[in-house]
């Protein structure tokens, strides 16, 4: 914010300084003071939520025909998204994520045209600064595996010749690994405090060993964090297992990517040594429980994560319960799958709001002194109105913050600032004029739709579900499987 001070009056303070009770926050582009207010605003405030794994993608995948289903399916239909201008791509996105009480986002970028990644990346870096928010990019590798985990021999004898021609063709005409890198590397050059660039291999089944070296070799040298999709399919566990007999996890630390710069999304399928093992090296892990229903995955072993001591946040993965970018609410299905049943006590509210709002945005940006409002920390705030959340609760009968997590929704959300910003006043997005953002963004997506043949697409995804069914990427060739 340039200059000068905003106070802002609340009933409570969620992570500040002293007991409850009303409270003063004056800030600037940080905190600069925490006192005892009078009460009766009808807001409370907090630090602004945390999403750990994005994509940052304005068009809804269920709403360009990748219907929710089993994520090896669900990935091949993300090609029917049509390819649209990417500032508006990314604005909408993020837009739609402050509008929901985020103020920190990961977001691993999806390439329309991987040619053209720099500039995509440049389109995001605007719409981050246009709209306020903190945006940790990270940068796309991949090439390993274009088709299906391990060989796919078996995938393309089950198509039409012509078809798995087709197939192979496209997936032949990607960038070279090293072109990827070069790209990244332009990507870091574009660094500023609204746009954090990032290694990005997606996963490690789709990306070759040495490349991942590579990019852990750099991440130390550099001091740059890494994101990395893990485990978040059984079928994908099934694949390292099968790849890497002494285990992909202690194969990842030998090449030396497990580090406190590593996050890693998803890790659904994860055991307790893996944990272990991540823990002690300060690895961190996001959570992302709809999208992990909604593409069939599992749910997270939060437990685990907690009898280790992973460190976790919240991740929306674009793909929030009501498909509507509502973090509060999944904020409150993390909760109430991952609280414990009966008298299993696995989570405490402390504890959930300390990893979605403190050890989420570490998971984000790396170490910072942000996740809390106290004097000197970064005015990243989150204010909620509490009126529709209490209007039925007797006095004194409930906690404000317990009511939160039962009951809040995006539509409470009164103001987000980042950096001492409004970003969000009034329930409003300030930096874009969002309702003709998307307004724009879906004309040009129904411009721009291309016919898609779904019989080809039937026949693929049958081919898949074949392939899968049967193992095959069990079969990792020897060419592929690494010494234990
Ligand atoms: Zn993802």
């Amino acid at each position: 914010m340039a200059g000068g001070v905003t106070t802002l009056e609340c009933d409570a303070l969620l992570r500040g300084p002293g007991a409850g009770g009303p409270k003063r926050v004056s800030f600037g582009e940080k905190v600069t003071a925490v006192e005892p207010g009078p009460g009766g605003s009808g807001l409370v405030m907090m630090p602004a939520l945390c999403n750990a794994h994005d994509h940052g993608r304005g068009l809804r995948s269920a709403a360009f025909g990748a219907g929710d289903d089993t994520l090896e399916l669900w990935i091949a239909r993300l090609e029917f998204e049509p390819k649209v201008d990417p500032y508006l791509r990314a604005a909408v996105a993020l837009a739609r994520m402050a509008q929901s009480g985020i103020g920190v986002i990961n977001h691993c970028h999806n390439a329309q045209d991987p040619a053209r990644l720099v500039q995509e990346a440049e389109a995001v870096a605007k719409a981050a600064r246009d709209i306020g928010v903190r945006v940790a990019f990270a940068v796309p590798i991949a090439g390993r595996n274009p088709l299906t985990y391990g060989d796919p021999a078996a995938f393309l004898d089950a198509l039409p010749p012509a078809q798995a021609e087709a197939l192979k063709a496209k997936v032949a005409n990607r960038p070279s690994w090293d072109r990827q890198l070069e790209d990244a590397e332009r990507i870091f050059d574009l660094a500023s405090p609204w746009f954090l660039p990032q290694y990005c291999p997606t996963g490690p089944q789709w990306v070759d060993d040495d490349v991942l070296a590579t990019i852990a070799e750099r991440s130390e040298r550099l001091d740059r964090r890494v994101h990395m999709h893990l485990f978040e399919t059984e079928t994908q566990r099934q694949w390292a297992d099968a790849t890497y007999p002494g285990g992909l996890i202690p194969h990842l630390d030998r090449i030396g990517l497990l580090s406190p710069r590593l996050t890693l999304a998803h890790g659904v399928y994860l055991d307790a040594d893996d944990c272990a093992l991540l823990a002690e090296r300060g690895a961190m892990v996001s959570v992302n429980t709809s999208s992990n229903l909604r593409l069939r995955s599992g749910i997270a072993p939060v437990k685990t994560f907690m009898d280790t001591g992973l460190g976790w946040g919240m991740g929306l993965d674009g793909m929030a319960f009501d498909d509507d970018e509502d973090a509060l609410r999944e904020l409150r299905l993390l909760w109430q799958l991952q609280r414990g049943f009966g008298l299993d006590r696995i989570v405490s509210p402390d504890r959930l709001w300390q990893a979605v709002l403190s050890d989420g945005r570490r998971a984000i940006l790396g170490p910072n002194d942000g996740g809390t409002v106290t004097p000197g920390a970064p005015a990243d705030l989150l204010v909620l109105k509490t009126g529709r959340i209490l209007h039925d609760v007797l006095p004194g009968r409930a906690d404000v913050f317990d009511m939160l997590l039962t009951r809040a929704t995006k539509a409470d959300v009164e103001a987000l600032y980042v950096g001492g910003r409004a970003v969000v006043e009034h329930g409003h997005v300030t930096g874009i004029d969002l309702p003709a953002a998307e307004a724009a963004l879906l004309d040009e997506a129904r411009a721009k739709m291309t016919d898609i043949d779904t019989d080809a697409a039937a026949r693929a995804e049958a081919a898949r579900i074949a392939y899968y069914g049967a193992g095959c990427h069990c079969h990792a060739p020897d060419r592929e499987r690494q010494e234990a």
